[in-house]
């Protein structure tokens, strides 16, 4: 005589065990199933095996700062289709997509915030909005956030993530290389620090221009950093690539960046930065330039 009588459910068609959607998530990177809840508590880094997931903006803003933008600028410019662009998909449609899924008006948001207390002026991208792609009001965003700083005599803090230049805009898009790079020229003339955060992926006219002039430039781990994607390049020059080639830990080894941070040490880094390049206006030491 059994103790326990087995009792089997059967699911009728159509019917299906119910499990709260978006409690577990599966890294992308090494399979581990992971509690969202625990993923969140640690900074949207896998527990097993370091891999970043991606995060929005917001996100970005929240882990980095104290309190968000204490002032934000621009926060409604918005893209026009200047070249009534159409590929597979309407320019116009593009941008409202990218709007809808991200609940921002374009591909970044800048404004003032403090980092451990200090004044900065911060820029973020958000790779989910078109790719983080860079057309006429991304670039002139940032361009408008450097002359901020530079005017408020404060740091500034980028993080990217993005594709590159935004193709729907032809040559407009390029022409922001341009002008974000002659703005974070006389920032840099100014005698004020510029740290840029690289996060993945950070290609094209974004690495062109402003993600690889930092003082400082600073990248999360993992992350692909480069001009031409890998398979750009694999097919043009018709080699294999060695392992690893274009991510953060390669680029740090070849010389293009400074320092690779984990998501969750980057905003003590940045106050670390700070310290070195600002110092702290309450300690009484004036440093003049730095
Ligand atoms: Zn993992």
């Amino acid at each position: 005589m059994g103790w326990f009588k087995k009792v089997r459910r059967t699911l009728g068609s159509g019917e299906r065990l119910k499990v709260p959607k978006g409690l577990w998530t599966k890294c992308d990177k090494c399979g581990e199933i992971i509690y969202r809840k625990e993923l969140e508590a640690n900074f949207h880094i896998c527990v097993k095996c370091g891999y970043h997931f991606r995060i929005s903006a917001s996100e970005y803003l929240q882990i980095l700062t104290d309190s968000g933008f204490v002032e934000e600028f621009d926060p409604r410019m918005k893209s026009k289709d200047p070249l009534g662009f159409v590929d597979s998909k309407k320019y116009s449609d593009r941008l409202k997509k990218g709007q809808d899924t991200t609940k921002m008006v374009e591909a970044v948001r800048t404004g003032e915030v403090r980092i451990g207390g200090y004044p900065a002026v911060m820029a973020v991208l958000d790779f989910s909005f078109m790719g983080g792609s860079m057309g006429s009001v991304v670039g002139e965003k940032i361009a408008r956030a450097t002359v901020k700083a530079t005017e408020r005599r404060i740091p500034l803090v980028i993080l990217s993530s993005s594709g590159g230049a935004r193709m729907q805009e032809g040559i407009l898009s390029l022409m922001q290389l341009a002008k974000t790079s002659g703005r974070l020229a006389e920032h840099r003339k100014a005698g004020l620090p510029y740290i840029s955060i690289l996060t993945h992926p950070t290609t094209g006219g974004v690495t062109a221009s402003f993600a690889m002039l930092g003082d400082v430039n600073v990248a999360e781990p993992g992350a692909l950093i480069g001009f031409a994607g890998p398979r750009v390049i694999k097919e043009t020059i018709g080699e294999e690539l060695p392992e690893g080639f274009q991510t953060s830990e390669f680029v740090l080894e070849h010389g293009f960046l400074d320092v690779i941070v984990p998501r969750n040490e980057m905003k003590k880094t940045i106050i670390k930065l700070f310290d070195h390049l600002v110092g702290r206006h309450d300690s009484g030491t004036e440093t003049g330039s730095p």
